[in-house]
């Protein structure tokens, strides 16, 4: 009962404090305010609470000491006072501080004052009550009397000792206020110089372009979060600048690339344009190498489009569910038609359905085929195998070819990479179409391997996930 009385009383204490917070965390979240104010604002009510808990603590504490001292000094004499003189009291300039005191018997009807009016209780609330509206502290004990059991209720006069705790609170609240002129401007100046160093990355990140990409955040002397921040923001922009970089260098590499047809057909038709017009050898030759390079160029756009394509994901392909010997004898038998200058063989030892765009695996495992063709010296052997291993079908094209170099192995899928062996031999190409197989495997969630020896060949394999196997 008691707990639950004070509980209330806890909480309409506190009710107003809870109020004011509400409204200050809802005024915080509609207003924009920097993140420094903030901070200060937070610590200015934060010490405005410890201060008042301090002047209310202090105070109750001062309170509870008094108390104790008077109830040793005076209350325990008074009472052992009033205990002799019982039932007869010579009540004048005997006991100073008490406005009053009553006595009840066992049946609680009243022995002293026998008229009483006023019948005080030792109800916690009703104390309290008599604390602040009276200033009145009542103090209950028992005694016996002749085998009968007594009980008694003094009032005593606590005005001096309420005024006293009273004034201790207000100290305390003006030196807190005093405190608040110092302690304000040492907060807002803290706050603002912790909050520096996001104003210097902001202001740095609004200058940050694709001119100056390489401008980094300084991270000396910053704090530990910010620095983190900064770190990881250095980092990022380390991963764009590479990316950057490398879409720059394909873009140059590119129209490097696209620069030498274009040089070609420009020297073909000046030379048309001076002199061939009536020589038809210089006629006959010009047309051909113009064929040729408009047909290598447009080659080249074509590889450039698909990768741009797989760039911005609107790659899409063409999913359906086929036999893989289809297309495996297909390219077995145009591989047989176009090159002669090899020796050729194909082992298909398994068959399997499988789900995906078929024109597309296709054209991955032809660029092996034609790397194999175009890296291999004559009468050397090509050879192409396909199997079930594991979960996977495997195609593997083999030659017994130039090789690649240990270095150029981990290259050889980037965009327009040619090894240096390739370069020098004049091999056409512009090393897009490992690139290119790369994206379709991948997209259709499968492997690509390679392996090689320099002056023995090379061992290209994709791995494709099968449907069921046809055995
Ligand atoms: P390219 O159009 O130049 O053939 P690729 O992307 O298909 O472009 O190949 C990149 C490079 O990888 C080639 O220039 C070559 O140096 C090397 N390469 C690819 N396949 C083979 C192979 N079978 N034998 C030797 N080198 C190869």
């Amino acid at each position: 009962m008691i707990r639950s009385i004070l509980k209330s009383l806890r909480n309409l204490i506190l009710y107003p404090f809870k109020l004011i917070l509400k409204l200050i965390i809802s005024l915080f979240k509609r207003l924009k305010f920097s993140i420094a104010f903030k901070i200060s604002t937070s610590y200015f009510f934060i010490y405005v609470i410890i201060i008042m808990i301090v002047a209310v603590t202090t105070s109750a504490g001062y309170l509870v000491f008094e108390f104790d001292k008077f109830k040793k000094e005076t209350i325990n004499q008074d009472i052992e006072k009033i205990i002799n003189e019982f039932p007869n009291f010579y009540f004048e300039g005997n006991y100073l501080k008490i406005n009053a005191f009553e006595i009840y018997d066992s049946n609680l009807n009243s022995v002293y004052p026998l008229n009483n009016q006023k019948r005080f209780s030792d109800n916690v609330i009703v104390i309290i009550e008599e604390l602040i509206y009276n200033k009145e502290y009542i103090y209950s004990t028992s005694f016996n009397h002749e085998n009968n059991e007594y009980f008694l209720n003094i009032a005593y006069n606590a005005e001096s000792m309420i005024n006293e705790a009273a004034i201790i609170a207000f100290i305390v609240l003006i030196s807190g206020a005093i405190g608040i002129l110092i302690f304000v401007p040492i907060v807002s100046k803290t706050s603002y110089k912790m909050i520096g160093p996001i104003k210097n990355m902001t202001e740095i990140t609004k200058t940050i372009t694709v001119n100056n990409i390489n401008t980094r955040l300084n991270i000396k002397g910053t704090q530990d979060e910010l620095k983190e921040l900064s770190q990881t923001f250095n980092d990022m922009m380390d991963r764009i600048e590479d990316g950057y970089k490398t879409q720059q260098q394909f873009v140059s590499d590119a129209s490097h690339e696209l620069r030498t047809p274009i040089a070609v057909i420009k020297g073909y038709v000046n030379m048309l344009d001076r002199w061939g017009k009536n020589d038809k050898a210089i006629l006959e030759e010009s047309i051909t190498a113009i064929k040729n390079e408009t047909e290598n160029m447009q080659d080249l756009i074509e590889k450039l489009l698909f990768i741009a394509r797989s760039d911005k994901n609107i790659l899409i392909f063409t999913k359906e569910e086929f036999k893989i010997s289809t297309i495996l004898n297909e390219i077995e038998k145009e591989t047989k038609m176009i090159d002669s200058k090899h020796r050729l063989y194909f082992q298909f030892y398994d068959d399997v359905n499988i789900y995906a765009d078929k024109n597309r695996i296709k054209q991955a495992i032809r660029i092996l085929i034609d790397n194999a063709i175009k890296f291999t010296p004559i009468d050397e052997y090509i050879m192409v195998t396909g199997f079930i291993q594991d979960d996977y079908y495997v195609i593997k094209v083999e030659d017994t070819g130039i090789g690649i170099e240990k270095k150029d192995l981990e290259k050889i899928f980037d965009r327009l990479y040619r090894a240096e062996q390739s370069r020098s031999k004049e091999i056409g190409g512009h090393g897009l179409g490992l690139s290119i197989a790369k994206i379709i495997i991948l997209g259709h969630k499968g492997k690509i391997k390679v392996k090689s020896t320099v002056g023995k060949g090379s061992e290209f394999s994709v791995m494709l996930s099968y449907i069921e196997s046809l055995k």
